[in-house]
């Protein structure tokens, strides 16, 4: 593994710095539930310590704190936050070919839940930002670390808690986060999501209504059951209307290797069509794509009778996974909805979340920095502006400054998208020891890049 820039040795000392930080984070089980933050961010403080950088740790509960450290340049000049959560989302054990808490470091990778979400970034900008200090803080403004708790199951005591309660510690110009950094490759390049905004929640439930009785005797419509699979099969057949937003153009101009399926994709009116035949071609591609063209539905969880199969309920209900892009509304959610059970009577909508979608400006010299840092990083490479169809505590940044610049990037080097494709969340979380490497270095270049090297 060869690091552009840095000499062998330097190479090797970095990955093994970050290789056992991240090691020792992923040994630190952080499953929210309940979350236990409190483990992985006293590890933060004892890796900074020994460093010779004072962490503060700051929460609403003594188990769930967060951790927050600053590092001033030699002159004046914006602020740069590196953010990530130390939570992760549960493993079975059962499930998986190594201990998912072991922090196993075998066959060329880092083993454990958080491997890739985002433990791997958090000790990245870690180990970044101690070398960084190390060297003597040459650059302008501030460096601000922040690593927090309760991102994966929503929203109380981490990122949200600390800009609503702690705004002047956490305020920056500008700010890193995860999100974006696996790439594709079409026609021989790179391309690497740099995620400048994300998609709102607009969850709902359908609750449908009959008339309950005896199962011996069939109710046909009347049976709620089935009404609500009518329901169900309804919400999957609908094509929402599409918008193809600047950002999700230039993407498919870039990923899409056939001119008339690229051409189709990027018209509103033939682009659902032609995502069906993506699906058969590249289903890789059209994963990618189809979130980003609007409203999109997902039923999850299905609500019945009671326990005895022998009698009909009088209603019964579906929870849907529903986003949409920044600048929808719950207005187009609900044209959707009904265009969609149109012709399908007694049906009850009802919101169970709402948000709305955010985003930052681009180009700004944040993203400048970005593909400044990845073309030393990468050359060749080309960082594409895109939606990201999750959730990311930038929202909660942008909410609460918005004035600040959030983009979601940790690049990945030894791997790409399909070939990691579906690790975060899923059993045997890893990732190659060379990258966590790579993502140190990306992150010393990007502050360069932004604030300058020398002081
Ligand atoms: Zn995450």
């Amino acid at each position: 593994m060869q690091v552009p820039g840095l000499a062998r040795d330097e190479c090797k000392a970095i990955e093994r710095e970050a290789v056992a930080l991240l090691a020792e984070l992923l040994q630190t089980d952080t499953t929210n539930p309940p979350g236990n933050e409190t483990r992985a961010a006293l590890v933060l403080r004892e890796y900074f310590a020994r460093h010779g950088l004072e962490a503060q740790l700051i929460g609403e509960f003594p188990e769930r704190q967060n951790l927050i450290v600053r590092l001033p340049g030699t002159r004046p000049g914006p602020r740069l936050g590196l953010l990530g959560h130390l939570d992760v989302v549960p493993a079975e054990a059962a499930e998986w070919s190594v201990p998912p808490f072991s922090g196993a470091v075998h066959d060329g990778y880092v083993w454990g839940r958080g491997a890739t979400d985002m433990k791997n970034q958090v000790a990245a900008q870690a180990v970044a930002f101690a070398r960084l200090a190390r060297a003597g803080a040459r650059f302008a403004g501030e460096l601000l670390f922040i690593a927090t708790a309760d991102e994966e199951r929503g929203d109380h005591c981490g990122a949200r808690w600390l800009v609503t309660e702690h705004p002047d510690l956490v305020r920056c110009d500008y700010l890193v986060n995860e999100g974006g950094g696996t790439f594709s490759v079409a026609g021989g390049v790179r391309l690497y999501p740099l995620t400048v905004g994300e998609k709102a929640f607009a969850d709902f439930r359908i609750t449908v209504n009959g008339r309950g009785g005896h199962g011996s005797v069939p109710l046909h419509d009347l049976n709620p059951v089935e009404r609500l699979g009518r329901v169900i099969a309804a919400l999957a057949d609908h094509d929402a209307a599409v918008t193809v937003a600047p950002y999700t153009a230039r993407y498919i101009e870039r990923l899409v290797a056939d001119p008339d399926l690229r051409a189709a994709l990027t018209d509103p009116q033939r682009a659902r069509a032609a995502v069906r035949r993506l699906h058969e071609s590249d289903p890789e591609a059209a994963y990618l794509i189809e979130p980003l063209l609007g409203v999109t539905f997902s039923p999850t969880i299905v609500r019945g009778g009671g326990e005895a199969v022998n009698v009909i309920p009088s209603h019964a209900a579906v929870d849907v996974d529903c986003r949409m892009l920044p600048g929808q509304t719950g207005d187009d959610v609900r044209r959707e909805v009904a265009a969609a059970l149109a012709g399908i009577p007694g049906w009850e909508f009802a919101w169970t979340d709402l948000t709305t979608g955010n985003e930052s400006p681009v180009p700004t010299p944040l993203s400048i920095a970005v593909d400044s840092a990845m073309a030393e990083l990468v050359p060749g490479s080309e960082v594409v502006p895109l939606h990201l169809c999750g959730f990311t505590d930038s929202r909660w940044f942008r909410e609460a400054f918005p004035d600040v610049v959030a983009y979601g990037f940790c690049p990945f080097v030894a791997e790409d998208a399909a070939t990691m494709g579906g690790r975060e969340h899923a059993r045997d979380e890893r990732i190659a020891v060379s990258d966590v490497a790579f993502q140190v270095r990306f992150f010393e270049l990007l502050t360069s890049a932004l604030l300058g090297g020398d002081g």
